[in-house]
């Protein structure tokens, strides 16, 4: 897991720093993590649960020394995550009856959306599935292109309508085509704009609306992708689209280039949706199922 080092030592560093030379977990000791969940963008109501949760642990134990504080906190880590990630199933598989599955993808310019559409096409081809991808982040000359290339690379058909056309319309026709080649999966590329709520709330209402033309109880996932490494902006993004939009489950990118990963703690409990990719580089083969276990180890040892 080369793309988690960094939150890795980092986060271990500053903790082991906080409790060097003290014996026993107190106040001092509490208000260091705290500021170290903060600073590692675990974001503030989130680490006060966690400081919390650890509190009580303490009180309840006289004699909790700051040894135990790893495995303890490990602990509340685990649990905050298991909340909202209820299984590590092989995300890859789709449901056996829905064909094909319609995976609305949204997230804001940059954050690394067409990338992760790439990496999951290449998986699921890879996997022998048909995968149609939908161009319908129209807005943008660029990401229209990019999608086009990355249906190149990993030779899938891109339905496209160039740009300035509604979202809606290219949606639509991604999934006409679905349906009509028989693909098992169709991921739509969507929504990257974010200038005011409203505008965002209409484009994915009709978006949907028009999905629900072919296949009523279609989109069957709504992904919002996040870039891991800019904190609060993350959070506010979130905020945006599960206010706009029903947001199923997350990607988070860029885990790779920062040492804050704790945004995946965060989010996942504030907003209660399960993360179901990391992004750890720009490479194909860089994207992981989230696997809870795995994350917290990567975060400790
Ligand atoms: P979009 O505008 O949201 O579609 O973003 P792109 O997919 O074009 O990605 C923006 C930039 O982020 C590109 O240079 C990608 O190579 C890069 N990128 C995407 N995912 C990751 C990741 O997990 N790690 C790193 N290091 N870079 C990424």
């Amino acid at each position: 897991d080369k793309g988690l080092e960094k939150s890795k030592s980092n986060f271990f560093d500053k903790i082991g720093k906080a409790i060097a030379g003290k014996s026993k977990v107190d106040d001092d000791v509490l208000d260091e993590l705290e500021n170290i969940l903060v600073a590692s963008d675990v974001g503030v109501d989130t680490t006060v649960k966690i400081i919390n949760r650890i509190e009580k642990r303490v009180a309840a134990d006289k004699y909790t020394t700051t040894s135990e504080l790893d495995r303890i906190l490990r602990e509340e880590i685990a649990a905050l995550l298991a909340e909202n990630n209820s299984s590590d199933v092989n995300n890859y598989e789709l449901p056996a009856t829905i064909k094909p599955y319609v995976l609305l993808v949204v997230g804001v310019n940059g954050v690394g959306k067409t990338t992760t559409i790439g990496k999951l096409a290449a998986k699921y081809k890879a996997s022998g599935k048909k995968v149609i991808l939908g161009a319908a982040d129209t807005f943008r000359a660029a990401a229209v292109d990019q999608l086009i290339e990355w249906g190149r690379r990993v030779d899938v058909p891109v339905v496209s309508k160039g740009m300035n056309v509604h979202p809606a319309t290219v949606a639509y026709e991604a999934v006409e085509e679905g349906i009509r080649q028989g693909a098992d999966i169709v991921i739509i590329d969507t929504a990257g704009r974010l200038q005011t709520k409203v505008n965002l709330m209409n484009e994915l209402t009709k978006v949907h609306k028009v999905i629900k033309k072919h296949i009523p109880d279609a989109p069957h996932e709504v992904m919002l992708v996040l870039d891991g490494s800019t904190g609060q902006n993350a959070f506010m993004q979130a905020k945006e689209f599960t206010r706009a939009t029903e947001v199923t489950s997350l990607a988070i990118t860029k885990l790779d280039g920062t040492a804050k990963g704790g945004v995946v703690i965060g989010i996942s409990d504030q907003f209660k949706i399960p993360v179901k990719y990391i992004g750890v580089g720009e490479k194909i083969e860089d994207l992981q199922v989230f696997n809870k276990k795995e994350f917290v180890e990567s975060f400790f040892t």
